[in-house]
């Protein structure tokens, strides 16, 4: 293992694997912190479930996660969260990366959300999402981590005790040698965090370069675009710029839709138009019905190479409706259960290919199928690959966030595996 990376959420783990497979690493992700011994891969990616727990749960996490990627090898150490820096003045970015330092007997990291792709730019030290401040954004009424203020370099400040610097944007532009004159400087002056200013993907490069000898790197998926080439250049990754081929996909294919995003009611609506489809009755559920059996026997005879739908997803209005009368957490738990029974059904039905709508309902299925390590495959669409699962049922996995992808989605993501 070249890189070890801590996330610390499931999609964002899986944004930072795609980014690393992208760029020529034979990357892995696994779901918590493995008990056995490292997958073979250049990069792995431990998802964490760390971002709104308390901070010293997720010191201990990270902490636990650091210990199994050094075991395994890894050279060097990335720290993952959001590109739009989702924390509270209590953490969990600097408390972690304060901890992450410690162990690694370090002094000195950088701290850069930025994804100009993805319309996170950071100048000055503040973050930008496309062209408003982060606290004009929708991120400033989030019902976990509100982002009231754009300036970073006081937001970690208020994480850490140690200093916050800033590397602004003319020494980012003058290329690797100013940026690590930067950094030098910086470490003089006492500073623990660097925060860097990124617009471009060039500067994201730069930056790349420039923290090649860091024992820690903490950011978004967009900074560790320029970190295989760090190892490429020392001769210890082969010259490599794709993605590494997934084993040939097999089995029956099918497609589970937990999320009630309004992308994935439109990808619903776009595959019910040609495929067969099946929607679980909640209300059902809720009464003792054996929906999951009752869905399964639906499905079983219609399995094949087309895919076939099962959906809980249902619009604002009629979720309201049904968490008013079972509860809100009730409702949702009950229906990752059916969801994971279904998954677990379908795969002894040989079903092999697998698409999973909703960030929740993905962790229910992989959880009860017992797949823990996931290798990254080709993008489907952006930030959402397909994947192999190196232990559990041979299977090819597509787990996609509720709001990502395109209207196509669901069709697509079989097209792309071949
Ligand atoms: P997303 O990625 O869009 O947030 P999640 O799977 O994380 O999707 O969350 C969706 C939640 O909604 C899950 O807990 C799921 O079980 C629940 N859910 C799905 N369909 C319904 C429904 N019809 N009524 C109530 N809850 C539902």
């Amino acid at each position: 293992m070249l890189l070890g990376c801590i996330a610390d959420d499931l999609t964002g783990a899986t944004d930072l694997a795609l980014m690393l497979a992208r760029n020529g690493l034979r990357t892995v992700q696994t779901i918590g912190v493995p008990a056995g011994k490292a997958p073979d891969a250049e990069a792995v990616v431990v998802a964490l479930k760390s971002r709104t727990i308390p901070a010293a749960d997720a010191v201990a996490q990270s902490l636990d996660a650091l210990r199994w990627v050094r075991a395994a090898g890894a050279r060097q150490v990335f720290f993952k969260y959001c590109s739009t820096f989702d924390s509270t003045p209590a953490g969990n970015i600097g408390p972690v990366a304060d901890a992450l330092l410690d162990a690694l007997g370090a002094h000195f990291t950088i701290a850069c959300p930025a994804f100009p792709a993805n319309h996170r730019s950071v100048y000055q030290g503040h973050l930008f999402v496309g062209a408003v401040l982060l606290s004009d954004s929708g991120m400033r009424n989030h019902p976990l981590t509100p982002m009231t203020d754009p300036n970073l370099v006081s937001v970690l400040a208020r994480q850490t005790n140690h200093k916050v610097g800033l590397v602004a944007f003319p020494e980012v532009d003058a290329g690797t040698e100013a940026l690590r004159a930067a950094f030098a400087r910086l470490r003089k002056e006492g500073v623990r965090h660097a925060i860097v200013d990124a617009v471009s993907d060039r500067h994201l490069m730069t930056i790349g370069t420039a923290v090649s000898d860091l024992a820690l790197v903490t950011g978004g998926s967009g900074v560790a675009m320029g970190l295989p080439e760090n190892f490429r250049r020392a001769g210890l990754a082969p010259a490599r710029n794709a993605i590494v081929p997934l084993p040939a996909a097999v089995g029956h294919a099918a497609v589970l839709a937990g999320s009630c995003s309004p992308a994935t009611l439109g990808q619903i609506e776009a595959m019910r138009a040609s495929a067969p489809a099946f929607e679980i009755d909640v209300l059902a559920l809720a009464e003792g019905g054996d929906v999951a059996g009752d869905a399964l026997a639906w499905a079983k005879p219609k399995l094949g190479r087309a895919p076939l739908l099962i959906y809980a997803s249902q619009p604002a209005d009629k979720v309201a409706s049904i968490q008013s009368r079972l509860g809100r957490a009730e409702s949702g738990e009950m229906v990752e259960h059916a969801m994971a029974k279904i998954a677990t059904g379908l795969v002894e039905a040989g079903v092999g290919r697998l698409v999973v709508a909703g960030g929740e309902t993905a962790g229910a299925v992989v959880g009860a199928l017992g797949v823990r390590t996931l290798q990254i495959g080709p993008e489907i669409d952006p930030g959402v690959p397909w994947t192999a699962a190196l232990d559990g049922p041979k299977l090819s996995l597509a787990l996609k966030s509720g709001n990502f992808g395109g209207r196509d989605f669901f069709t697509k993501a079989f097209q792309v595996l071949g």
